[in-house]
């Protein structure tokens, strides 16, 4: 894992919740997009050295909505960036590490992304995030 890209939050309105992160944090919203491959829509906030992924339910069967029924809003993900996402999952599984993605599918930006299982890693719902594939990629 080379660093930290972004924390996942999950949130039931984009448009009630960016007013906090721009106007009393100060931080500027980067952009906002649909992903229909997870059936959220999602903001990406600039924290400086980490980004902040707003992530808002478009669907009832998104797992965004099922997590903000189970647990409230709230900290969702924490997104690690990586290169040869492939690689590094194989890697991960021979370390005997539950994947939710065994292979990496298209998230936000056109990213390669892939969870591993929280059950595998104490808890916390971790994603591996590769964006060398994307043209132009800085955010
Ligand atoms: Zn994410």
């Amino acid at each position: 894992m080379k660093k930290v890209d972004h924390i996942g939050i999950a949130v039931k309105n984009l448009d009630a919740s960016i007013p906090f992160y721009e106007k009393v944090l100060g931080l500027p919203l980067l952009r906002i997009e649909e992903v229909h491959s997870e059936n959220v829509k999602v903001a990406f906030i600039d924290a400086g050295n980490v980004k902040l992924e707003l992530l808002e339910p478009l669907t009832n069967d998104s797992a965004i909505a099922t997590f903000l029924e189970k647990k409230g809003e709230g900290i969702h993900h924490v997104a690690f960036s990586v290169e040869g996402i492939q690689a590094r999952i194989d890697e991960l599984k021979e370390k005997g590490m539950n994947m939710i993605h065994e292979t990496p599918k298209t998230g936000a930006g056109g990213a390669e992304v892939a969870f591993m299982h929280p059950k595998s890693s104490f808890g916390v719902l971790y994603e591996l995030c590769d964006k060398t594939n994307i043209k132009g990629a800085n955010s």
